[in-house]
């Protein structure tokens, strides 16, 4: 938090804490410090700005890049272009949806600093305060919103981990994906902090629900399938992700039927 906003709040601290203040000045210096957080907080459109960057750049890796296929190896160019606006309405509804949460928090953290500052004032007995030090009294009431911006920068980058998902699974649906193998950033990175269960699913495959192999008869029904459970990136920070499979030469053979064995055969 700036120095301006500090300054306005130990100033109402010093000038309230021998003797609280009148509901008409505890309404004014409330109003004052509104409007001194209000310009200290990202504005709307440098939040938008802030995910513009982080989200366009995610995307012109994946997408303008071709990056996807490491989620989707041997993918064609030409379906992602196919998929392209798909893939656009993607990009677009993730920066609404993070611009959304991104400006929620920012009330609430707004409020929640307001609160404790009525709060404290409104508990000074009438003959003043003997708390002397109002530099800690004024951090203590600034720490929510002293988190706003390290929080939308979380936002931005957990709504990437969402992107990548999203645009993967656009591009391995075009592509014909009949199966996909779960991967856990923490399997290699130990400072990850790994969901257990997450983990455990590491680089186990799974199948698509209604693939094409399925329908044709290639792939043993049963499952187990992508969907029984949550997608990657769906839960917070959570940047585990599939490596989806469009062949049913690339399933291990029990999950075939002996007519998919015999495509596999016969596609070799
Ligand atoms: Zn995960």
């Amino acid at each position: 938090m700036t120095v301006r906003v500090r300054a306005l709040l130990q100033e109402a601290l010093r000038l309230f804490s021998e003797a609280p203040p009148s509901d008409a000045q505890l309404q004014e210096w409330t109003m004052r410090l509104h409007a001194a957080l209000e310009q200290e907080m990202p504005s709307d459109e440098e939040t938008r700005k802030l995910l513009k960057d982080v989200l366009g750049t995610i995307y012109v890796r994946e997408v303008e890049r071709g990056g996807v296929a490491k989620r989707v190896p041997d993918v064609l160019r030409y379906t992602i272009d196919r998929v392209a606006p798909e893939l656009r309405a993607e990009l677009d509804r993730r920066i609404f949806a993070a611009a959304d949460l991104i400006r929620l928090n920012k009330a609430e953290r707004v409020g929640q600093t307001l609160k404790r500052f009525s709060g404290w004032l409104s508990s000074i007995p009438p003959g003043g305060t003997a708390e002397t030090d109002l530099r800690s009294v004024a951090s203590e009431i600034l720490k929510p919103t002293a988190q706003v911006k390290f929080e939308a920068r979380r936002v931005a980058i957990d709504q990437g981990h969402k992107l990548s998902a999203a645009v993967a699974h656009v591009v391995a649906r075009g592509e014909g994906a009949i199966a996909a193998i779960w991967h856990d950033r923490g399997e290699h990175d130990r400072g990850y902090d790994a969901r257990p269960e997450h983990l455990k699913r590491s680089g186990k495959l799974f199948l698509v629900r209604d693939s094409w192999a399925t329908k044709d008869g290639l792939v043993r029904p049963g499952g187990p399938y992508t969907d029984d459970f949550e997608q990657p990136a769906e839960f917070p920070m959570c940047s585990c992700w599939w490596e989806w499979q469009t062949q049913p030469g690339a399933l291990p053979e029990t999950l075939l039927t002996a007519k998919g064995r015999e495509w596999v055969k016969g596609a070799a």
